[in-house]
């Protein structure tokens, strides 16, 4: 399956750049454009996925670029909005914005949204059975129904080790160093004093609970862990 293609719509150079880096982190193919009509014309040329908008843009508002979406696609759209953009914001939603964030989100927080909005989006939305489910020889984790089974046996997961698991499935067989980790499962930002030893730690617990399965947790040496998926 080809990655999904995002449209960033955002005259700030910073924060697209920002928003282009972690989009492509997180996997997706990330296209930007700097003012309002470069934006509609990439809707037209790109035809993302999803579509990240400004609201305040030169020569052509983001309001003007959502009427002019939602007139023959239903392409979601996720609103970037500054704090004074009340008003607008609820005009956003009004003309069928899926979603909005409020200037300054958090990075974080943005994936999320975006994620659930394509979760919605797939056959049978969230609750679709085997949708998402990951897997590695015998671990089976369905991040849907927060279940995670080894060797056909239910395994009882902290909501740490789940989450640390299904960022290694995820991975897909790539080595995620600690603070990779740290970030994905702890939501370690700059500034906070977060010991990448936990990262160790909950390896350990969780290869515990792995049993049969532990091995394939692998340590890197001198980068972190990944899952061998074979
Ligand atoms: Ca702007």
């Amino acid at each position: 399956m080809p990655p999904k293609k995002i449209l960033v719509v955002e005259d700030e150079k910073a924060l697209s750049k920002i928003l282009k880096y972690n989009l492509e982190k997180e996997g997706y193919a990330a296209v930007t454009a700097a003012d309002g009509e470069a934006g509609l014309a990439s809707v037209g040329k790109e035809k993302p996925d999803l579509i990240l908008l400004d609201l305040m843009l030169p020569k052509k508002g983001g309001l003007d670029i959502l009427k002019s979406v939602r007139g023959k696609s239903k392409t979601p759209v996720i609103i970037l909005t500054a704090k004074n953009e009340e008003l607008d914001r609820v005009l956003g939603l009004e003309l069928g914005a899926d979603d909005y964030v409020t200037k300054p989100f958090s990075v974080r927080e943005l994936m999320a949204r975006i994620k659930a909005i394509f979760r919605r989006s797939e056959p049978g939305g969230s609750s679709a059975a085997g949708a998402s489910v990951l897997r590695a020889g015998g671990i089976e984790l369905d991040p849907a129904k927060y279940e995670a089974v080894v060797r056909g046996r239910q395994a009882a997961l902290s909501a740490k080790e789940f989450e640390l698991l299904k960022c290694l499935l995820e991975a897909a067989g790539r080595a995620l160093n600690r603070d990779e980790i740290l970030e994905k499962v702890w939501g370690y930002e700059r500034g906070m004093e977060l010991d990448t030893r936990t990262v160790d730690q909950h390896v350990a617990r969780l290869r515990e609970k792995l049993g049969p399965e532990a091995a394939r947790l692998v340590t890197v040496k001198n980068v972190g862990y990944r899952v061998k998926n074979d």
